[in-house]
């Protein structure tokens, strides 16, 4: 028997704590609504589609959002110009640069530039180092929506044999950190694989919990897993001419071998875009201004 998990139920939930938590210490405390900034630049449907949904939760939440939108092609000095600007702005309280940007601009030099305390996507090594040493920090939404998902759904993780595929910045590198973390939500043992590791079923099939994000239809299969395994997909990877979503795990074949498993969609997505939004109630709680 599989359970599903549930990440848009879980995501309402969080919402209204949410909201609860912005009348009680905001709004009550007669502070100004949190306000997050977003910068997008070029036209690539999927970023504009992406952020389009973060300012309409947002708006739905009782959040500000300001997008700066700079047109294809845009110099990177005119996109550190605007992060300069949301950096010195105090009544933005954390922002975030839609990824990924065109191959001219340098990643690693605009996430660099982020003012660490309004880095709420936790992509700035400041906040990736503290979270890797435990200490308080912005983390990246998907993790942080990978371990709410698990701890709200009484999963313990501790001492369990976590196997992440995938070792991106963004998901598989962070979520490897979290989970074998010295932290309420972490104390598994991880072994993070990749593109290079031979055999990946070798480390799947001993795994009690499977995290994947790799960016392949389907990748991991029935067979590659042990009964009553966690599985957690993190994939999206839209079909073309079919208009559909599939994850990275062949939901048909793990389905009622796996004892919980994520959807998608449905699962680890939604989890993602709240995840955003507490970062922002958290940025706008630790302001010292009002
Ligand atoms: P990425 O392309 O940055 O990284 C993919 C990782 O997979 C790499 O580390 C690579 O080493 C590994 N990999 C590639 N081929 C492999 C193979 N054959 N065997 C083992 N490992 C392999 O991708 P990403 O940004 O981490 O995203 C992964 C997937 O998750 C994508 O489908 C993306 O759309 C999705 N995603 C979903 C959410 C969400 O909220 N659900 C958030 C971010 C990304």
């Amino acid at each position: 028997m599989t359970k599903l998990l549930n990440g848009n139920q879980l995501a309402i939930e969080i919402r209204k704590e949410i909201s609860k938590e912005i009348e009680k210490n905001i709004l009550n405390q007669k502070k100004r609504v949190p306000h997050l900034g977003i910068i997008l630049t070029g036209n690539d449907q999927s970023s504009i589609t992406y952020v389009n949904s973060k300012i309409k939760e947002c708006k739905n939440i009782g959040i500000k959002s300001s997008l700066v939108h700079l047109p294809v092609g845009c110099l990177e000095n005119r996109l550190l110009e605007e992060i300069n600007k949301m950096n010195q702005n105090p009544l933005i309280d954390g922002f975030i640069v839609q990824l990924p940007l065109e191959k001219h601009i340098n990643q690693d030099k605009i996430i660099l530039s982020i003012n660490p305390k309004k880095d709420v996507d936790g992509f700035h090594p400041e906040n990736f180092g503290k979270m890797a040493l435990n200490m308080k920090a912005f983390f990246p939404a998907t993790a942080l929506g990978i371990l709410t998902l698990l701890e709200r759904n009484q999963i313990n993780i501790s001492g369990k044999h976590t196997v992440v595929i995938g070792r991106s910045r963004i998901v598989g590198s962070p979520i490897s950190i979290l989970m074998s973390g010295k932290s309420h939500l972490g104390n598994s043992t991880v072994t993070l694989t990749h593109s290079h590791t031979p055999n990946i079923e070798h480390y799947t099939k001993q795994a009690d919990i499977i995290i994947v994000a790799v960016g392949i239809p389907e990748f991991l299969k029935g067979n590659m897993i042990k009964k009553g395994a966690i599985i957690i997909d993190v994939g999206i990877n839209s079909i073309k001419n079919e208009k559909k979503i599939l994850g990275d795990v062949d939901f048909h074949s793990v389905y009622g071998k796996a004892s919980y498993l994520t959807p998608v969609p449905g699962g680890v997505g939604p989890m993602t875009r709240v995840m955003l939004l507490k970062n922002t109630l958290i940025a706008a709680l630790n302001r010292k201004n009002k």
